[in-house]
């Protein structure tokens, strides 16, 4: 329903690819005129990026409302005593931004809103009654992220779309949980995405479910697990694989072997003529005044985030030399058997539990233990699967193959459980009078990323190729030529498809046409509508689809280019 004159618009492009831009989606948002970067992470829209932001921000709001959300608008900046009441003042450390206002009160930027939010849920919800509820908001939020890159990929400035909703107890949670994971899937659909849904290591935010929604690509930060004999995904943090047990033996007796200069598991492994999985490895942490102490097979590695969970502790950090060497360890020869145990937790990982006379350190330089068993020759403080899932390994669920995956993250789901609102005090009076911590769910996508995802996924050689549902413009009229008869007409045409209900870009700028058909394939514009004379005089204009490059010829009169373009639209999904 906009017309809108380039000759008047704010839309500079380049080009030349900028230098500094690595990913597709940053190129072309800096060539096409989407983005200025302002400082590291923080960028200004271009109104004709401001303009695709609105239209995914509206698909967003339009799915959110569908499941019952209601929109509210949260400050950006908040008191930090809010954020010590639930620890996260120093849990965040320095992505926070902290300042003092003028009166020397502390305040913080939002990297977030649980906090907000669930404050306003204690001070405004008493009653069961006024259960469920759904409060979203899309805001700009900051995080002051050591490395940003890859344009809106990691910024430090972002705006998010974040929901919070709010429920009588943990079972009707569950129940509301699987809309938002479905609105979720709608959202990305309609943003011309194939996002794959994964299982989330739920981390320190709680411990009853979460989700991330993934875009498959080569470059992304994230890596997930799928396998493709039963669907199962996972995110790598959360992903468990099948551990195949070793060989059915009775125990040996327990043997000490010299294996001199064999301070890793491969260098054992090869000096006695076994496979890496027949040895026990051991891996340190520190984990505040606790030492971790993890024995794992020795042809697998720990997963930190599984570990971090099993001994409930958010900050593991690699043991030092001097610390194992206090337990009575050998670094590189270390084992559990004959070790100090005040102050250490011994993690066993599966695998071992499963295993039959292994090979492991024997605390002494230059020696190992043949025939270690778990039980027997130590015990463990806790057997847990500590394991990193690897490319290949046994699906857990089905035993096919599972294939680790790169991809960007553009959406997570949370359970979250009672953590803010017990630390907050939010209660309510339940139907038998009694108070009680509201259960609560969290819901983020990144509205920037998510754009910049789109481009990552729609774009060739010569530009963006907008999928029509979030296009800043439907059509693109481009006049070739500055005579007064071919303005008027392609000014005639825009006005009829602006009418119709299109978004409308004139081109009528005093450019070549050389130049006006590399800017349409740069700004890639779902329709392009040529008014040139060689075409007029046919009497007709030429139409061409951005995706495919489709031609079709329409006599040059604002009734049939409208019915013409909405036909190329319409078979473009529109
Ligand atoms: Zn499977």
């Amino acid at each position: 329903m906009a017309l809108v004159r380039w000759s008047r618009y704010f839309l500079p492009t380049w080009k030349e690819d900028p230098a500094e831009a690595d990913l597709p989606s940053h190129r072309l948002m800096l060539r096409a005129g989407l983005i200025r970067p302002l400082a590291a992470g923080i960028y200004t829209y271009l109104p004709f990026g401001w303009r695709a932001l609105r239209k995914v921000e509206a698909i967003v709001r339009e799915e959110m409302d569908g499941i019952g959300g209601a929109e509210l608008h949260m400050p950006v900046v908040h008191p930090a005593e809010l954020w010590a009441e639930t620890g996260r003042l120093s849990d965040f450390g320095p992505q926070l931004v902290r300042f003092q206002d003028r009166s020397g009160r502390e305040m913080v930027l939002g990297p977030t809103h649980e906090e907000v939010v669930t404050d306003l849920a204690r001070r405004e919800i008493q009653s069961w009654r006024q259960l469920p509820l759904m409060l979203y908001q899309i805001q700009t939020k900051f995080r002051d992220e050591p490395r940003s890159r890859g344009g809106l990929v990691r910024v430090r400035e972002f705006t998010m779309k974040d929901a919070y909703s709010f429920h009588e107890d943990a079972a009707d949670l569950d129940r509301y949980y699987p809309e938002v994971h479905g609105a979720y899937l709608r959202i990305f659909r309609r943003c011309g995405l194939a996002v794959v849904p994964v299982e989330a290591d739920p981390g320190l935010m709680g411990g009853l479910g979460s989700h991330e929604f993934m875009l498959p690509h080569d470059e992304g930060e994230d890596t997930f697990v799928s396998c493709a004999g039963c669907g199962y995904t996972a995110n790598r943090e959360g992903a468990a694989a099948r551990k195949e047990p070793g060989p059915a033996e009775e125990p040996l007796p327990l043997e000490e072997v010299a294996t001199p200069g064999t301070a890793s598991i491969a260098e054992v492994a090869r000096f006695l003529g076994i496979p890496t999985s027949r040895t026990a490895k051991a891996v340190f942490y520190r984990a505040g005044e606790r030492t971790v102490f993890v024995v794992i097979r020795g042809d697998l590695e720990v997963n930190e985030a599984k570990l971090a969970r099993a001994v409930g502790t958010p900050d593991l950090v690699p043991a030092t030399e001097e610390e194992i060497a206090a337990l009575g360890a050998v670094p590189g020869y270390a084992s559990p058997i004959g070790i100090r145990r005040d102050g250490v937790v011994v993690v066993a990982d599966d695998s071992v539990a499963g295993a039959r006379n292994l090979v492991a350190g024997a605390n002494r330089e230059g020696f190992h233990l043949r025939n270690v068993n778990l039980g027997r020759d130590f015990r463990a403080d806790l057997v847990a699967d500590v394991a990193l899932a690897r490319d290949g390994d046994p699906c857990a669920r089905c035993g096919g193959t599972l294939r680790l995956r790169r991809g960007i993250e553009l959406g997570h789901i949370f359970k979250l459980g009672t953590k803010y609102s017990a630390a907050l005090g939010a209660t309510f009076l339940d139907r038998e009078g009694r108070a009680r911590p509201i259960v609560m769910g969290c819901y983020g996508i990144g509205i920037g990323r998510l754009l910049a995802a789109i481009l990552e996924a729609h774009h060739d050689e010569g530009g963006i190729v907008w999928p029509v549902s979030v296009a800043p413009f439907h059509v693109l009229v481009a006049v070739l030529g500055p005579g007064e008869e071919l303005q008027d007409l392609g000014g005639k045409l825009a006005e009829g498809l602006a009418r119709s209900g299109l978004d409308v870009l004139l081109d009528d700028r005093e450019r070549t046409a050389g130049e006006k058909f590399h800017d349409a394939k740069l700004v890639g514009i779902p329709v392009l509508v040529v008014v040139g004379p060689r075409s007029l005089r046919r009497g007709e204009v030429d139409l061409e689809r951005r995706g495919d490059g489709l031609k079709a010829s329409v006599p040059a009169a604002p009734d049939a280019v409208v019915g013409g373009v909405r036909e190329l639209l319409r078979a473009d999904g529109a």
